[in-house]
């Protein structure tokens, strides 16, 4: 695997011990994987033990598997108007970090925050201040990729501008951005064919830098161009569809990047609404990455 080699790989779940990870990524055969360091929708961190990290350690070098990455909770928002809020906020993106830093992942994708509409000025010193903060606290190295938005209820990250702002307000190397294929999408960026991939791309290196680019999230849109809603689809079964992933495999900008996906996966007997990545969008993601390489 050279260093342009773009891997393809998913959000797995790390439920009895977070080194439990690795295998559940090698049955979908993922290249690169992603999971959550506590369960997203509460505040409690979970204790991994020292053994339970180096046993991660141990079975990631083992497995052949490359980038890993952690998302943080969902319930963090850095723009909240609630002091207490913001300072349990601040504290989980603290501890995810603490984890990347201990598993020896890449970093973590944050969901910066929610402005409801009211714009990201409003909370640009208290995000900017907050984001510095979790940096000085969070030990090692690994990076904090902040994720483009769908839109829906002011997120903030709909505009490549908001996080190209809080990038140069916060001035670190280990501030970086995860670009989400559908939150792009439903924001009215289009991914569906090479110009709109060229364009996209365009609007990114102009508002953020296409080398502050670290991970993406591989998804397909249930919601079209501009729809504002954050609805993940399967791959090739959504709006931006097998074209728009061909177009994005062969952009330039996107070499060397991990694409995680984060989709419904397909239904099956068990699952009727599918259990997540799987191994059909695993091979249907690296199938479309080796006919645009081809
Ligand atoms: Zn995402
Ligand atoms: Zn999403």
């Amino acid at each position: 695997m050279t260093e342009e080699h773009i891997q393809v790989g998913g959000h797995v779940s790390s439920s009895g011990g977070i080194y439990t990870a690795i295998e559940r990524a090698q049955k979908i055969e993922a290249e690169a994987l992603q999971i959550f360091a506590s369960p997203p929708q509460t505040w409690r961190a979970t204790n991994h033990t020292p053994a339970a990290i180096t046993r991660f350690r141990e079975e990631h070098a083992a497995s052949g598997i490359g980038q890993v990455w952690i998302h943080n909770i969902y319930l963090a928002n850095l723009a909240t108007e609630t002091p207490e809020q913001l300072e349990r906020s601040v504290g989980s993106v603290v501890n995810a970090l603490t984890v990347a830093d201990g598993i020896g992942a890449r970093g973590v994708v944050l969901h910066t925050g929610s402005h409801k509409g009211l714009g990201l000025a409003q909370f640009l010193a208290q995000v900017t201040n907050a984001l510095q903060q979790i940096l000085a606290q969070a030990p090692g190295s690994a990076v904090l990729a902040l994720e483009t938005m769908a839109g829906q209820g002011g997120t903030i990250g709909k505009e490549f501008e908001d996080l190209g702002t809080l990038l140069s307000k916060v001035g670190s190397p280990r501030l970086q951005t995860c670009l989400d294929t559908c939150h792009t999408f439903a924001a009215g960026y289009d991914l569906r064919t090479p110009e709109g991939v060229a364009d996209t791309m365009r609007a990114f290196d102009g508002a953020i830098g296409l080398d502050h680019l670290a991970v993406v999230h591989a998804n397909d849109s249930k919601t079209p161009l501009g729809g504002l809603r954050d609805r993940h689809e399967n791959i090739g079964d959504g709006y931006i569809g097998a074209d728009g992933f061909r177009a994005i495999f062969a952009h330039p900008a996107f070499r060397g990047k991990a694409f995680l996906l984060e989709v419904p996966g397909l239904p099956t007997d068990a699952h009727p609404k599918g259990d997540g990545p799987d191994l059909e969008n695993v091979a249907r993601l690296k199938k479309l990455r080796d006919e645009a390489h081809s």
